[in-house]
């Protein structure tokens, strides 16, 4: 069985309290609707444990707006408020050695159908490993990535990962903790909670946003990685046939970070991945503020543990 964490803080209704007071009315679109919408966010310590960094958050944050504008979820918070709750929770948490994920969540806690439509910032934090990602199996899913006229795949709301989770689920019955979904035509559109790098031709190619994949900020420091090391980068349609004869596969997601793949469905790929691993060292070395790159910018906590 999974063991959730369940860290002693979370940030709710504008302050840091005990997790057990982090609860919602059964009353709200929040829990009648599902109604959410989230972002996902990675702190790393230096390698020397001197500085803590969280990546990317002005986008992250940007990403936040744009999931609540399209579904008419007013922002509560500015970024300046955003970053500091962000900060205050992590230094409340925070252990040398162990990095973290933090969930931004906008629940909506008042209104009805859209009309009257409150929404309180829920933050909640978790340690990680700091070790890099094992390379995993995965499969293609038989279920089917939303499109742009139903629930966008642009918007990261949970109603999107009713889907991932069928799929998470079809999947471990077959070996796999990872599945790829497909779009309305049949191609490729990323997988339950990262995005799909493929390798061909010396070139990486991931499927654009209008193929029903997250406007991943990953993707998009993948993307200047690749620019800084002369590697050509490439958004287009992806058929799930190529995904079986690549010569590299990788997730790419903030908390998949740069995950390889080693076999997809049947298919063994290549076993060597010489171009996804020099993307690989780049990024794990920005992230970890051992050697920056344009790519990643990093918001730093700064103080000791709270406790
Ligand atoms: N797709 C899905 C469905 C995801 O949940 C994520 C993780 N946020 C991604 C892609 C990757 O996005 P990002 O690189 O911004 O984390």
């Amino acid at each position: 069985m999974v063991q959730l964490q369940k860290p002693k803080w979370v940030y709710m209704g504008g302050k840091i309290r005990p997790w057990d007071e982090a609860v919602l009315h059964i009353s709200t679109e929040a829990v009648t609707r599902g109604l959410n919408v989230f972002e996902g966010l990675k702190g790393y310590w230096r390698e020397d444990n001197t500085t803590f960094g969280i990546v990317a958050m002005p986008r992250h944050f940007a990403r936040l707006q744009r999931s609540a504008r399209l579904l008419y979820i007013p922002c509560p918070v500015d970024y300046e408020e955003f970053e500091q709750a962000c900060h205050d929770l992590i230094r409340s948490l925070y252990q040398k050695d162990r990095d973290m994920w933090l969930r931004a969540t906008l629940y909506v806690v008042e209104g009805h159908w859209g009309e009257g439509t409150v929404a309180d910032l829920v933050l909640t934090a978790y340690h990680q490993d700091k070790t890099p990602p094992k390379t995993i199996d995965v499969g293609v899913s038989t279920w089917q990535r939303s499109s742009d006229i139903s629930i966008s795949p642009r918007v990261k709301t949970n109603s999107n990962y009713q889907v991932a989770r069928l799929a998470r689920v079809e999947g471990r019955g077959r070996g796999y903790s990872e599945m790829i979904l497909l779009n309305q035509w049949g191609r490729v559109a990323e997988a339950t909670g990262a995005c799909i790098l493929m390798v061909r031709n010396s070139k990486v190619i991931t499927p654009p946003p209008s193929e029903g994949r997250l406007e991943s900020i990953t993707v998009e420091i993948v993307a200047s990685i690749c620019a800084s090391l002369g590697i050509d980068f490439v958004e287009r349609p992806i058929d799930r046939t190529e995904l079986y004869i690549a010569d590299e596969l990788s997730l790419a997601g903030t908390l998949a970070e740069l995950t390889p793949i080693r076999r997809i469905d049947e298919y063994e790929l290549p076993g060597k991945s010489p171009i996804l691993n020099q993307v690989r060292t780049i990024f794990w070395n920005a992230v970890r503020g051992i050697e920056p790159h344009r790519a990643v910018d990093l918001s730093m906590v700064l103080g000791k543990p709270m406790d």
